[in-house]
């Protein structure tokens, strides 16, 4: 199985590199926390009521939707239920990392497709690559660490190329981006779609994912997930953060504001970047990005190193949070550039 080193140590500073919600949840979810009783942990989790709740929120039944322990849980199930041996799982890359790492832990092949030029959606390559074995598809949708979306008609056309496989879209990002395929679910016999609560309501820390899939597929998923994977606790503030639409909407406005900022500011130092349609941003630092990583640690800013993706050479992404925390951001980013020596090396407009 692939090695994965998440975050386990000490974070502190203002973090920019694991595209959370840079700030906090919503007040609702300490109340709901504060209002549990010890007897209400003496019982196991009772996640039905929630998803029939969640279920609602979304538009859909109560059996299209499955909450899982984070989006990362969704893709291990996902990879448990549908790859075993002489089957394929198909992914465009550079993408999330889990999905390759779950694979991996099955005896699938992992088959991937570099994307196109300006990391774009790689449709005709993917549709190449289906074979009669493939029998799960992931795309994040925008894509991490890229930021780059797939069109609603490309995602539509590998749904139907690849009818004897499950295509995964993930929709992490959902709430930088707005478009979605949730609507097709139940429609599409072989889409699935997954959301999380780790990145716009800010709650990374309780592990809340969401899978939302139609019945048929359901029910090998149900199979194969922990029944209490989902704990209470986390259970009671996911009903009080989807009470409170309008933090979500003050957070998602933030990050929304800082995106052109950031951009113009980037534009302004002239570092290249790719333009995103998420809450973070790739940027090509070039053969220095490790000094600049340090650089921006020192003052006090944690920035996320990318240079080992497929594709990614020199490139570090950085999570665009509150305006406030962006200018910080900024400023740092402005400082680092100086102290590495790394001057303005291309001229203009300094899109990908
Ligand atoms: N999917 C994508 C595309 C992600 O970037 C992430 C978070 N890094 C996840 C899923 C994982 O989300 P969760 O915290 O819900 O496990």
């Amino acid at each position: 199985m692939k090695e994965y080193h998440p975050p386990l140590g000490d974070r502190s500073g203002l973090r920019l590199d694991f595209n959370e919600n840079t700030f906090a949840c919503s007040p609702r979810v300490l109340e709901a926390l504060g209002r549990i009783s010890r007897g209400d942990l003496t019982r196991y989790p009772e996640r039905e009521p929630v998803e029939a709740r969640v279920a609602a929120h979304l538009g859909l039944q109560p059996q299209q939707v499955l909450l899982t322990n984070g989006v990362d849980e969704a893709i291990h199930v996902l990879c448990q239920t549908y790859l075993d041996s002489g089957t394929e799982i198909l992914l465009p890359v550079p993408t999330y990392t889990m999905y390759e790492v779950y694979a991996s832990a099955t005896p699938a092949h992992v088959v991937t497709v570099p994307a196109e030029d300006g990391f774009r959606f790689p449709l005709r390559a993917l549709l190449d690559a289906i074979t009669p074995v493939t029998r799960l598809i992931a795309i994040a949708n925008p894509n991490s660490p890229t930021g780059q979306t797939a069109s609603r008609a490309d995602l539509l056309n590998l749904i139907d190329a690849a009818p004897h496989a499950v295509v995964l879209v993930d929709e992490a990002y959902f709430h930088f981006h707005g478009e979605t395929m949730l609507d097709l679910i139940g429609r599409a016999p072989n889409l699935i779609v997954a959301r999380t609560f780790s990145k716009a309501y800010g709650l990374a820390g309780l592990r809340l994912g969401v899978l939302a899939a139609p019945e048929e597929q359901m029910q090998w998923l149900r199979r194969a997930i922990s029944p209490y994977s989902v704990n209470s606790v986390a259970l009671t503030c996911l009903t009080a953060a989807l009470e409170d639409e309008d933090y979500l909407d003050w957070y998602t406005g933030e990050v929304l504001a800082s995106r052109p900022l950031f951009e113009s500011a980037l534009q302004r130092l002239g570092v290249l970047y790719w333009p995103s349609q998420a809450n973070f941003v790739l940027v090509e630092i070039g053969r220095q990005h490790r000094e600049f990583v340090t650089a921006m640690r020192t003052k006090g800013v944690l920035v996320r190193d990318r240079s080992a993706d497929p594709g990614c050479d020199g490139c570090v992404r950085i999570t665009l949070g509150t305006r406030e925390q962006t200018e910080q951001g900024i400023a740092a980013l402005e400082q680092s550039l100086a102290e590495i020596g790394r001057s303005a090396n291309r001229s203009g407009g300094s899109v990908r």
